[in-house]
């Protein structure tokens, strides 16, 4: 059998086994398209039938989380922890608090966090959870209270050598300090290192909170170096208003670009002067208010309730919203306005015909299990600090970030040539994630 035909058939397999998992069919097929060249070069790869184990999760868990709400009614929703991959260090990865969670999504995300926590070269494997509650219009009570009923199950699956979350959509400091409260409240153990993306007050890391949106900056400004270019003078489209897209904004405006425009799920702002960052971090990360209120602040701004904020020309495009966001339309809008590069700040917002749209225009792209692994890379950073019980500065932590970014784009950029698909940072991602779990996957043996 062919490379090609053993991949289409893991592919056949991998639908087979989860029917309906639609999110996570997209995130496997986006790598096995680009790994071929290095089966063809490692046959010792599908001899240990490397792919078929990478696609089946180490561990799968399910879960009811009960909590009442403030007037004292019960509900009952569903919680996951997907341990998918421990090749290459404990299970690593977020959780996500959105109605739309289901199994699917989940396996998509730890499927796509093994392979980025691969190119961080930390010692961090894959993994990721969640729940389909929705936390939008919930008393801080009722957060705290959801939270302690999902820790309540999920502690006897977790630790510190064992699978270590941190936030996500709908997770950010305040669900992790209540989650890290009741963790130390069921074990009576404080073990810091346990979850990360805690707050500065009892373990947290100085630039966790920035890392992924700075991190997905940092890449992008790598590419534009690639081509003598940079920042300077760039106008910017980030999709998204939260943790992600806010200091995204803020790298590329250190970095002298200007943000034009950001959005929530309600509709969009287009801010011509630049992103006010002090009003949207007030309405975003204060009052947690729908994004219209920054236009109740900056009337000289435009709010466009519903629509497309990639209608708005850019040079840069920096999807940070959720999966499958930007749509081959939408590819097409953002090249007829001239933009030249997309880096994904989020996990897989670009759909696989938007993806072929920019190919085609050789617009550059970086996937986001490359270009938004500096989420990750800093909670491996706030473990190691954990690990020593040091606290490094927010200058140290900021610098290590940088490079692990550089380094990353580095890697998929010699990768993509060493296989003959130069700038190609699908490819080079894809082939260089696969290829360090796959050689950490060899040497343990048949498990
Ligand atoms: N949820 C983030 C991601 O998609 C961060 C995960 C972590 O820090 O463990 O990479």
């Amino acid at each position: 059998m062919s490379v090609q035909d053993k991949l289409e058939a893991i592919f056949a397999s991998v639908k087979r086994r989860n029917p309906g998992e639609d999110e996570f069919h997209q995130a496997v097929r986006e790598v096995l398209d680009s790994v071929a060249p290095a089966l063809r070069k490692h046959p010792e790869y599908a001899e240990a039938k490397i792919i078929e184990r990478i696609c089946e999760p180490e561990r799968q868990i399910i879960f009811r989380v009960p909590w009442e709400d403030d007037r004292g009614e019960v509900h009952i929703n569903r919680g996951f922890r997907v341990e998918f991959n421990s090749a290459l260090g404990p299970y690593k990865g977020g959780l996500r608090f959105h109605p739309s969670v289901y199994l699917g999504i989940i396996k998509f995300l730890g499927f796509e966090q093994l392979f980025k926590n691969a190119l961080t070269g930390m010692p961090i494997g894959g993994g990721k959870g969640g729940s389909d509650f929705d936390p939008k219009g919930r008393s801080e009570r009722e957060i705290m209270r959801f939270c302690q009923s999902f820790m309540t199950e999920l502690y006897r699956h977790i630790g510190e050598y064992t699978d270590v979350p941190a936030g996500d959509i709908g997770v950010g400091g305040r669900e992790i300090g209540y989650l890290f409260g009741q963790y130390k409240r069921i074990t009576n153990r404080y073990e810091s290192g346990v979850l990360t993306g805690k707050g500065l007050s009892y373990g947290g890391a100085q630039v966790r909170r920035e890392a992924t949106g700075y991190g997905a900056v940092f890449f992008a400004e790598e590419m534009l170096r690639a081509d003598g270019d940079s920042f300077d003078g760039k106008r910017v489209v980030v999709s998204g208003s939260g943790n992600v897209a806010i200091y995204a904004i803020e790298k590329v405006h250190q970095l002298g670009g200007t943000v034009v425009a950001c959005s929530d799920s309600s509709g969009y702002v287009h801010d011509d002067k630049g992103i006010n960052l002090e009003v949207l971090k007030e309405v975003k990360e204060v009052r947690r208010a729908r994004i219209h209120e920054y236009v109740d602040a900056l009337p000289h701004a435009s709010f466009v309730p519903g629509g497309r904020l990639w209608d708005v020309p850019c040079q840069v495009a920096i999807p940070s919203a959720t999966q499958n966001e930007l749509t081959a339309a939408d590819a097409r809008t953002l090249i007829a306005g001239g933009c030249t590069i997309v880096v994904e700040g989020a996990n897989m917002p670009t759909t696989p015909d938007a993806v072929r749209a920019f190919a085609d225009a050789r617009v550059r792209f970086a996937p986001g299990k490359a270009a938004n692994a500096g989420g990750v890379a800093a909670s491996a950073l706030e473990m190691q600090q954990n690990a020593s019980r040091d606290s490094w500065t927010f200058a140290h932590s900021e610098e290590r970030l940088r490079e692990i970014m550089r380094t990353i784009h580095a890697r998929c950029y010699a990768t993509a040539d060493e296989y003959g698909m130069p700038g190609n940072y699908v490819a080079g991602a894809n082939i260089e994630g696969f290829r360090l779990v796959a050689e950490a996957m060899l040497a343990h043996g048949l498990i």
